[in-house]
Order: C-alpha cells, then sequence, then structure tokens
C-alpha cells in the first residue's frame, strides 16, 4: 500500500517524461463494469490515472506496454481502469455542443448531411427563439445559410425530428454508436458488452 506522499512523488515526476506519455489514455469504468460515461467516452489522461491508482481509488485491469519510472519503482502504464465505489450516473443530459451533436447523430437536422456542421435556431434569435434544447439542432452550412432569418415553414426546409431533450439512455445508446477515433483493443470488450445482443 503506497501512501499520499509516495503518489506524489510519482505524479511529480511523471510530469517531467516525455510528452508521447500523453497519448496513453485509459478508459474509465464503474464500478459495474460499465464505461463511466460513454458521451463522451470516460478516459482519462494517464498521469490522472497512476495518480488514481496510487490514491487506490481504481483497480487496473488492462494496460499499455509503456511504462513510466519514477525513482523507486516501475509500472505499466493502465489502459483500463475500474472505479472502486460505484458513481451514481447523471440522469440529466447536460446541454452541451457534444450532446446537441450527439443526440443529433452528428448531422444535419434538414438535409441528413454529415459535413461541415453548424448550429441553428429552429425559431430564430431575432425572433425570440431560445437557446434549447427543443429550439436548436444541427445544421449544415448550406442549410444554415438557407434558412437565414426566417421561420422553418417559409423556407422550403423541414426538420427530420421535433428537437426534444434527450433521456440519458437515448444518449447512452448513442454515445455507443459514435466511439472515439482512436480506440485501444483493451477497451473494446468493456465498450461493447454491454450492447443488446442481436435477436
Ligand atoms: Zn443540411
Amino acid at each position: 500500500m503506497l501512501d499520499k506522499a509516495h503518489a506524489d512523488d510519482f505524479r511529480a515526476h511523471f510530469v517531467r517524461e516525455p510528452a508521447a506519455l500523453r497519448h496513453f489514455p485509459a478508459l474509465v469504468l464503474n464500478a459495474d463494469y460499465r464505461p463511466l460515461s460513454y458521451y463522451p467516452l470516460s478516459l482519462w489522461p494517464w498521469q490522472e490515472t497512476i495518480k488514481a491508482v496510487f490514491l487506490d481509488r481504481v483497480a487496473v485491469l488492462a494496460q499499455y506496454d509503456e511504462v513510466v519510472r519514477s525513482q523507486r519503482e516501475t509500472i505499466q502504464i493502465p489502459s483500463v481502469v475500474v472505479l472502486k465505489d460505484y458513481v451514481q450516473p447523471q440522469k440529466r443530459v447536460a446541454f452541451t455542443r457534444f450532446n446537441l451533436f450527439l443526440r443529433d447523430e452528428f448531422c444535419c437536422q434538414y438535409c441528413g448531411s454529415r459535413g461541415d456542421l453548424t448550429f441553428d435556431h429552429v425559431l430564430p434569435r431575432s425572433r425570440g427563439g431560445v437557446t434549447s434544447w427543443e429550439n436548436v439542432v444541427a445544421a449544415c452550412s448550406p442549410c444554415n445559410l438557407r434558412k437565414g432569418n426566417k421561420l422553418l415553414r417559409g423556407s422550403g426546409l423541414s426538420l427530420r425530428r421535433l428537437p426534444r431533450r434527450p433521456s440519458s439512455e437515448e444518449m447512452r445508446n448513442a454515445g455507443r454508436r459514435f466511439p472515439p477515433n482512436h480506440l485501444h483493443e483493451s477497451w473494446l470488450d468493456f465498450l461493447y458488452w454491454d450492447a443488446e445482443l442481436e435477436p
């Protein structure tokens, strides 16, 4: 069992390590072995992960081949860790740019294209439209430009579906479909083993 001073010693030492080591994120699982969050995927920089290991807050399930060294020992960088105490998942989905794109599955809600996304106020702000789950959608630049300050009805555009606040379950499912570009092989089991089984 390592004390806090030892953990700090590790940490102080690690921040002086080569920049390459910044690129070893760990997938963080809740105590039930599901990712702590899918949106965005719960990842810690390796420095945070090592700190949590030494504070005894997580157990290591898988590791990178790479190691970091302190004056006293060598440790393999964790690639998957699980929290020792269960954290209650957030019920309410935060209204953020990322979450809004995720709700709309990263495609324009008018034409369905996936490139060059912006945000569009369905009822334009100039007409009193508010910035909310119910009034903001992902839109590509051409559609955004075409809609301008017009009402939906006069714009010639139509919404693929009515915007509303997503449930945490919906976001969880959407998050599964849009994992980050880089997936370490040791994460894959934990990311997909709670996905729906095909009937
Ligand atoms: Zn569009």
